[in-house]
């Protein structure tokens, strides 16, 4: 076992226990066994993680924007060097392949690189006035004490992107990892303390969600709770804040389209649209969701696309040959089952995959394409989570826009063509926070991420991500005509 299983949550600079005695199971995916038990906390320990972070607020705050840097650099650094073991444990709890948990160590591990060096820039602002008399200036203050809420599906990187721009900017921070994948959460809070932290900068805490959210939301002394998880979590937090007037920075669910034009490179887009698809086994908030072909090219495309996503190879994300691994749970497997048991029922062709694999007894799937599909399907306005890719063509740029737009998310969206004009134009139609424009990788530290309309509020990532955790007070000073 990689873990420490003594470890639990972390409330101010101390490893604590659950004052219930609740325990909760941790299981790897990829073989439904068991892996450890760690402490559950609930109301009790929510309340005594954010009175701890409130209590550190005025002394972090203080410190120069260099103090501060200096932390994240050092774990930045120590985490880099830990990049093996935090990659099995994250593969171990949630199932992807080892290859995949060692990028996403990096990516992780960049948002505190780029932080660090972002926590010195925090400029504020001097207003040439309209009246002699008087100076005019923007000062930015952290925002105070921040909630951050992460899913499962990048137990790592969701977390620093919150932590790294919150303790850059000033602001301590109670972190709650997703139930399935605490034992990232935990080694990345061991990093904190083993550089030195100040105690109640960094809490964890573990457990029951709905009593933990609501002491969060309830809690006059969280100022920001910065959420990456379902639009319909996102919703309940927003109607939960509305008591508190509290800020809210979500990060929520998507339905990517791709879009392969008939002057597209065929081979680039069918290798982007795999790696869009099947990473994370399709377990990714940009994963392409929806796929729309040219008709000139659809022939041509599916051959290539069906060829090489027979060659993929499933198993336990720890076998370094695999390329796709578990879903994360039972809920997860029925989800995909359930949507492709709907296209096929109504009509859509079954290219490959469609089947559930037991191989060493997890919740493993296919890899899917379904042809044929149509928008009445399921699978076509709900967001999969998982290795099923469904087709549609197109034969006119209004046409594919508009099928792209037809939803009520707006995360990201993928473009693939050779002719400039046309991905210029498409980009500027397409209401997405993000587009990858024969690219389907755009997530990296110095670059906003984030979605418009049911897909979120805010940007997490480059210059912009740091804002969410800071205020712009506003100064305003009368001065005399006498010197
Ligand atoms: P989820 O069910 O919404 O859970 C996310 C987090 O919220 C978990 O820590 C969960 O805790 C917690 N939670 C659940 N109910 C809560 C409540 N009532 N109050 C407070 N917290 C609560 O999402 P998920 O299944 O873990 O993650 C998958 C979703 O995340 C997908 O929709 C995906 O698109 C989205 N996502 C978005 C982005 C982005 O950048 N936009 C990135 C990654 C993922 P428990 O685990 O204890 O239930």
């Amino acid at each position: 076992m990689l873990v420490d299983t003594v470890k639990g949550m972390y409330i101010n600079g101390e490893w604590v226990q659950a004052e219930s005695g609740s325990m909760l199971e941790v299981f790897n995916p990829a073989t439904r066994e068991k892996i450890t038990e760690i402490p559950s906390g609930g109301k009790k320990e929510a309340d005594e993680a954010i009175r701890s972070a409130n209590a550190a607020f005025e002394s972090w705050s203080e410190l120069t924007a260099r103090e501060r840097s200096n932390y994240l650099y050092k774990a930045y650094h120590l985490m880099l060097e830990r990049k093996e073991k935090l990659a099995s444990i994250l593969t171990e709890e949630q199932g992807k392949p080892l290859k995949e948990a060692r990028g996403e160590i990096e990516f992780a591990a960049s948002f505190l690189l780029w932080y660090a060096e972002e926590a010195n820039r925090v400029y504020g602002e001097m207003i040439p006035s309209s009246k002699k008399n008087k100076r005019l200036w923007v000062v930015p203050k952290p925002i105070g004490v921040v909630a951050a809420i992460t899913p499962w599906n990048f137990p790592a990187a969701m977390i620093t992107r919150k932590v790294g721009p919150a303790l850059a900017a000033g602001c301590p921070v109670v972190l709650k990892p997703a139930e399935q994948t605490p034992l990232s959460a935990i080694e990345i809070v061991k990093i904190f303390e083993e550089v030195g932290l100040p105690k109640g900068v960094l809490n964890l805490v573990v457990g029951d969600p709905v009593e933990i959210g609501k002491e969060i939301m309830d809690s006059s002394d969280v100022r920001l709770v910065t959420f990456t998880g379902s639009t319909e979590v996102g919703k309940l937090l927003m109607e939960g804040s509305a008591q508190t007037v509290k800020k809210l920075a979500l990060e929520l669910g998507g339905h990517a389209p791709l879009l392969v034009f008939e002057d597209a490179d065929l081979d680039l887009a069918v290798d982007q649209a795999i790696a869009s698809k099947y990473r994370n086994c399709g377990q990714t908030c940009i994963c392409t969701n929806r796929l729309y072909v040219h008709s000139d090219v659809k022939d041509q495309f599916l051959e290539k696309l069906e060829a090489k996503v027979r060659e993929l190879r499933i198993g336990n994300g720890s076998d370094e040959t695999v390329d796709i691994g578990p879903l994360i749970d039972d809920s997860g497997l029925n989800k995909v089952k359930d949507q492709v048991e709907d296209a096929v029922s109504k009509g859509a062709e079954l290219m490959t995959g469609g089947k559930q694999w037991d191989g060493p007894g997890g919740y493993f799937f296919e890899p899917t394409i379904l042809a044929n599909v149509t928008d009445d399907m399921k699978i076509m306005s709900q967001e999969t989570f998982g290795p099923v890719v469904p087709i549609q063509t197109f034969d006119r740029d209004e046409e594919a826009i508009a099928a792209a737009n037809n939803t009520n998310y707006g995360l990201a969206s993928f473009l693939f063509t050779n002719n400039l004009n046309r991905a210029i134009k498409v980009m500027e139609k397409l209401d997405y926070g993000i587009i990858g424009i024969n690219d389907v990788f755009p997530g990296t530290a110095e670059a906003p991420f984030g979605g418009i309309k049911e897909s979120g509020l805010g940007k997490e990532g480059g210059h912009e991500g740091i804002k969410e955790y800071l205020e712009m007070k506003y100064v305003s000073l009368a001065v005399s005509d006498k010197l």
